[in-house]
């Protein structure tokens, strides 16, 4: 069924040999490998994260002294209490963020696909210590300012759980339905991920409308050259999307398809997702490498509707860096 494995095969390199002088003298240098995978015990852990994949619960340990609960049961005895016992209680799945979370937009290779992702500190009812989550939004792209301390949310369970801290994450009450906050074991199939709402744009006057086309028709000239350079198809070879742009001056179609890039004015019927930005010319700017998508979004400039498809984004920043070297070679 094509399950993932640790390491991913384009980081496995290929079985060969070359020469290397070193003083005048040939040496030859060979790929080899070692493998260092192994298994480990999650120890008393155990509950905890079997509780998360089989039972959708949330476990912490509490002192049969003090009455503290700590989530994750990290410690099987109170340290506040000349090491009294604990017991597993299960805690509630909706809480308080303890701290304002960073978000991660450019991720390690392992957490890439998962980015961005805000990571903080949540106080879940019942519990005593705040436990580490990852937090996501179903209202298009994570940005700071959606989630803070202080701000209520819930924890919300992966389909496919390995017994894993990244088996949960969470998100703001305020995104869920009265019935699906009080439920516990929610999973993030059942949330409604395309119902992001669109930030409105103003009505456009003449002046909108002309730089929009400006910006059109400089875009459209940029994607033809993308399709005939090599290392710009490469960027989104394999990946497909249809885009619909809306701006202020007009909306278009940007149609990635396997290596073809394609800037059409047209409404799609259904689009893969939705970007919004005031101003055309700043996803011009960002295909001209003027100045990175990515960080147009992380500066509220762009706005896109789901959150995952900012993968594409770094594609297309990917290309406009791909043909601005092309052009200098
Ligand atoms: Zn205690």
């Amino acid at each position: 069924m094509g399950e993932k494995k640790i390491v991913p095969s384009e980081y496995i390199p290929d079985a060969e040999s070359r020469t290397i002088t070193i003083a005048g003298k040939d040496y030859l240098e060979v790929n080899d490998a070692m493998f260092t995978f192994y298994r480990r015990s999650m120890g008393e852990l155990s509950p905890f994260f079997l509780a998360l994949r089989d039972e959708k619960k949330v476990l912490g340990c509490k002192c049969i002294k003090c009455g503290m609960v700590r989530v994750p049961p990290f410690m099987t005895r109170c340290p506040d209490c000349n090491f009294a016992p604990t017991e597993l209680v299960e805690v509630e799945q909706v809480g308080v963020m303890n701290s304002t979370p960073p978000i991660t937009y450019f991720a390690t290779s392992i957490f890439q696909h998962m980015a961005p992702f805000g990571r903080g500190r949540v106080i879940l009812k019942g519990a005593d210590t705040a436990l580490s989550i990852n937090v996501y939004t179903t209202t298009g792209i994570l940005v700071p300012g959606l989630v803070r301390k202080g701000t209520e949310v819930k924890v919300i369970f992966r389909d496919n759980r390995i017994g894993g801290i990244t088996d949960i994450f969470c998100m703001p009450t305020s995104e869920l339905t009265k019935e699906q906050i009080a439920r516990k074991g929610l999973q993030e199939s059942e949330l409604d991920w395309g119902a992001a709402v669109e930030p409105g744009l103003r009505v456009a006057d003449d002046r909108d409308v002309a730089a929009y086309k400006d910006a059109l028709e400089a875009m459209q000239a940029i994607a033809a050259q993308m399709n005939e350079t090599e290392r710009a198809r490469k960027d989104i070879a394999g990946w497909k999307r249809s885009i619909q742009v809306k701006t202020t001056g007009g909306q278009f179609a940007i149609e990635i398809d396997d290596g073809d890039f394609r800037i059409e004015e047209k409404a799609l019927e259904e689009p893969d997702f939705v970007m919004v930005c005031e101003d055309a010319k700043t996803l011009l700017d960002g295909l001209a490498y003027r100045g990175a998508l990515t960080d147009s979004i992380i500066m509220k400039k762009l706005w896109i509707s789901k959150n995952m498809e900012f993968t594409t984004i770094f594609k297309l920043d990917r290309m406009a860096r791909s043909l601005a070297r092309a052009k200098k070679t």
